[in-house]
């Protein structure tokens, strides 16, 4: 009796270990989980992210559910702070980051970039009855090397915490920045836009189509003539996850080549 007992309950331990391995262990991860491509972005970014009748819509977001189709998963989005996605995908709490983020150096030691989908620049915008009728007019003069000598008195530059607009502002006026304590930086643009508005920044500096939505839904703004930067748009993925980059890349890259892209662009971007 006894030793048929120990029999069993090694035949039942044995059991469970091989029934284990099968079902939580090896590279199979549970179903569902597996299959959620989870998208970070700002969405305040119109028109590559933004919310519209309580739904996620843009650019970014069509471009990633087409992506997410072709892998066979289903995209989930994360709405966060655009400070808060490179890290967010560093650590592995989001798979990638789509924000119409430029590609630059400096995010390149932090994360990867997938190829690019789309271009921006950043504009300048100012209020409709603004004495500023140029980028250049906001600084004092220039050097022998035609860079700005200095920023004008009073020129206050408002800008999206962490986007380009406010790295590139915040640099020093000989690399035609305004310094740091020239710069206002706001949680969204829309709230930069409310601080221009309301006269506390002279001018925002942004991308150039939410520049554009911005313009179009508030009176009495203007973008100024010229292109402050030019800049790549790319999804950024965690530097150990180059699996998930490869097919990102390949899955834009049909998705560019059957005009499914541009399509998108030119559905939210009329030419
Ligand atoms: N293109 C800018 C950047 O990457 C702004 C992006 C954004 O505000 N969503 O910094």
């Amino acid at each position: 009796m006894k030793k048929s007992v120990k029999i069993l309950s090694i035949v039942l331990a044995l059991v469970i270990v091989i029934g284990c391995f099968a079902a939580c262990g090896g590279k199979e991860e549970p179903k569902d989980e597996s299959k959620v491509l989870v998208m970070a972005t700002n969405a305040t970014f119109p028109p590559y992210e933004y919310v519209e009748g309580g739904e996620f819509v843009g650019i970014d977001v069509e471009i990633a559910k087409a992506i997410a189709n072709k892998l066979g998963m289903t995209l989930e989005i994360k709405d966060v702070d655009f400070g808060a996605i490179i890290g967010g995908v560093q650590s592995g709490k989001f798979d990638m980051g789509m924000a119409g983020m430029t590609v630059t150096d400096e995010r390149l030691e932090s994360v990867n970039f997938s190829t690019s989908y789309a271009t921006g620049i950043q504009s300048v915008i100012v209020l409709a009855d603004s004495e500023y009728t140029s980028f250049e007019d906001f600084y004092t003069g220039f050097d022998a090397d035609e860079n700005p000598a200095g920023v004008k008195e009073g020129i206050k530059i408002g800008v999206q915490q962490d986007t380009t607009g406010d790295i590139y502002s915040s640099d020093v006026p000989a690399k035609w920045g305004f310094g740091e304590d020239n710069v206002i930086r706001y949680k969204t643009g829309a709230d930069a836009v409310q601080a221009l508005k309301s006269g506390k920044v002279t001018a925002v500096i942004i991308d150039n189509e939410p520049a554009k939505s911005f313009v179009a839904a508030n009176d009495g703004l203007k973008i100024l003539d010229g292109e402050y930067a030019n800049e790549d748009y790319a999804i950024c993925v965690a530097k150990e996850n180059t699996e998930l980059l490869e097919s990102i890349n390949k899955a834009l890259a049909e998705l560019q080549a059957d005009g499914t892209i541009d399509k998108i662009i030119k559905k939210y971007i009329p030419a």
